[in-house]
C-alpha cells in the first residue's frame, strides 16, 4: 500500500493514515483507528460470549425453570382440558430442563432423555400444547411433519432438515438451537406400512423410523444450514441433538380398535371381566400403552426412545363451547380485539356461541372448524365496520345463521 506523505500517524491495525480514518486513539506503542477499535470490540464480545455459555448451559438455573404445576397452569390458560397430557408434558418437560442441568454431576446417575409421544384425534390440542410449553419456556420450537420426510436418497426431505427449521428459529444460535424443542406432527404416517418390511423398499415409512432413531436418542448430525439435499461442496453445520426435546404427535386413526381389542383379549379370570367391566367404551384412547404403538406400526426402537406416552381426549360439545370463548387467545378473543382497533365494541349473543359449536359438529370440523365459522360469520362486519363509523355490533343468532347460509361452508351440510 502506497504511504501517505502528508501524514506519518496511521492505524497500527488497518495501516490506514489519519486523513482516512475518522480518529486515531493512541496508546503506549500503537495507534487504533475507530473502525478497528469497533472491530475489536465485537470480536471480543463475541469470545466472551462463548466463554460464559460453554457447552449448551445455556443461562439455564433450575430455580427459574418454571416448575411442573406452574407449566401446567401456564398450558390451562390456552388449552382446554387435556389434564393427563398436560401433566405429563409438565414433567416430562421439567425432568429434561433437569438434565440439562445436572450434566457434569459427579455420581454416575444419568438421567436419560424424556421425549414425549402424544395420541389424539386430529384438531385435539397436541400441536396447541407442544406450542404453549415452548412458548413459556422461551425456547427456539419448531413444528415438522413427518410425512414429507423419506430416507436418505429418495425424493422428499432428509431427516436432518428438521435440525435446519430448528436452526433457522435460533438464527442459527446453535447452542440455542441444541436447547431447542422440535414437534413431529404426524409421526404415526410413518408406521410401518406391513408386517413384512422386505417385501417392497418402505422409503417414508419404517427407513424414516431408523432415520429418526439417531437424531431422537441424541447424536451429533451435520446439518444443511439452508435445507435441501446434503452435496459435497455444502458447508455443514454440526448439532448434537442430545438436549434437544422431540415431543411427536399423532392421530393413529383406528387405533382405539387395537386397544379395545386388547383390553378384551389380554384378560381372562373372574377379576379381569370386572376390570373389563370397568373400563369407558366411549374413550378408548385413555387406555393406550406403547404396545399398541408397536402393533399400529412403530418400531420398538423408536417407541424406546418416546418414554413420555400421552393421549389427548376427543373434545366434546362442552370442550367446543369453551374453546371459543374461554382460552387467553381464543377466537371470540381474537375478533373482540381485531374490531376494538377499529374503536368497534363488538358482542356475540350467547346463542350464537352454541350456534357455532354446532356447526362445528355438523361439519365435522372439530375446534379447528370454529374459527372458519366465525370467519364466514363475521367477513362482512369486518369488511363494512372499519367505514361505517360504528360504536357496538351485535352478532345475533339471526345474523349469523343468514351469515353461514349464503357462504360456501353451508354447501357441507
Ligand atoms: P392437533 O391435535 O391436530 O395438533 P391443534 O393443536 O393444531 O391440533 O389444534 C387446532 C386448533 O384447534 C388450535 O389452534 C386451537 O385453536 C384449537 N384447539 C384444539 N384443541 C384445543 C384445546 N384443547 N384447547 C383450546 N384450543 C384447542
Amino acid at each position: 500500500m502506497a504511504k501517505n506523505k502528508n501524514s506519518s500517524r496511521q492505524c497500527s491495525f488497518c495501516g490506514r493514515p489519519e486523513e482516512e480514518v475518522g480518529i486515531l486513539i493512541s496508546g503506549l506503542n500503537a495507534l487504533i483507528c475507530n473502525d478497528c477499535s469497533a472491530q475489536a470490540n465485537e470480536i471480543s464480545q463475541e469470545a466472551l460470549n462463548l466463554k460464559s455459555s460453554d457447552s449448551g448451559k445455556l443461562k439455564l438455573n433450575l430455580s427459574d425453570l418454571p416448575k411442573p404445576e406452574a407449566v401446567k397452569a401456564f398450558l390451562d390458560q390456552y388449552v382446554i382440558g387435556q389434564d393427563d397430557a398436560k401433566r405429563y408434558l409438565s414433567v416430562a418437560v421439567y425432568n429434561h430442563y433437569k438434565r440439562l442441568l445436572q450434566e457434569d454431576s459427579e455420581d454416575d446417575v444419568e438421567i436419560e432423555k424424556s421425549n414425549i409421544i402424544m395420541v389424539g384425534s386430529t384438531g385435539t390440542g397436541k400441536t396447541l400444547l407442544a406450542r404453549t410449553i415452548a412458548k413459556q419456556l422461551d425456547v427456539p420450537f419448531t413444528i415438522v411433519d413427518a410425512t414429507v420426510l423419506t430416507e436418505a436418497g429418495y425424493v422428499g426431505e432428509d431427516i436432518e432438515s428438521i435440525l435446519t427449521r430448528l436452526l433457522q428459529v435460533a438464527d442459527y444460535d446453535v447452542e440455542k438451537a441444541e436447547i431447542g424443542i422440535v414437534f413431529i406432527d404426524e409421526i404415526d404416517k410413518i408406521a410401518r406400512k406391513g408386517d413384512n418390511p422386505s417385501i417392497t423398499r418402505d422409503v417414508s415409512g419404517e427407513g424414516v423410523q431408523q432415520g429418526l432413531l439417531k437424531l431422537l436418542e441424541g447424536s451429533i448430525i451435520n446439518v444443511p444450514p439452508q435445507g435441501g439435499r446434503k452435496h459435497p461442496d455444502q458447508k455443514m453445520i454440526a448439532v448434537n441433538t442430545k438436549n434437544i426435546l422431540f415431543i411427536c404427535g399423532g392421530a393413529f386413526d383406528g387405533i382405539e380398535r387395537r386397544i379395545a381389542q386388547r383390553l378384551n383379549t389380554h384378560v381372562v379370570g373372574y377379576k379381569a371381566s370386572q376390570e373389563v367391566a370397568k373400563v369407558d367404551k366411549n374413550n378408548f384412547i385413555q387406555y393406550i400403552t406403547p404396545q399398541d404403538l408397536k402393533s399400529f406400526g412403530l418400531i420398538p426402537e423408536i417407541i424406546g426412545r418416546l418414554p413420555v406416552l400421552t393421549y389427548l381426549n376427543p373434545l366434546d360439545r362442552q370442550a367446543l363451547r369453551q374453546i371459543l370463548t374461554e382460552p387467553k387467545n381464543s377466537v371470540i378473543k381474537q375478533y373482540k380485539k381485531l374490531l376494538s382497533m377499529d374503536k368497534v365494541d363488538l358482542e356475540f349473543e350467547e346463542d350464537v356461541l352454541d350456534y357455532v359449536v354446532d356447526k362445528a359438529i355438523e361439519f365435522k370440523l372439530g375446534a379447528r372448524g370454529l374459527r372458519s365459522i366465525v370467519e364466514t360469520i363475521m367477513m362482512d362486519v369486518m369488511f363494512e365496520a372499519p367505514s361505517l363509523n360504528l360504536d357496538v355490533f351485535v352478532v345475533t343468532l339471526d345474523y349469523a345463521r343468514k351469515q353461514i347460509e349464503k357462504s360456501n361452508l353451508a354447501a357441507l351440510e
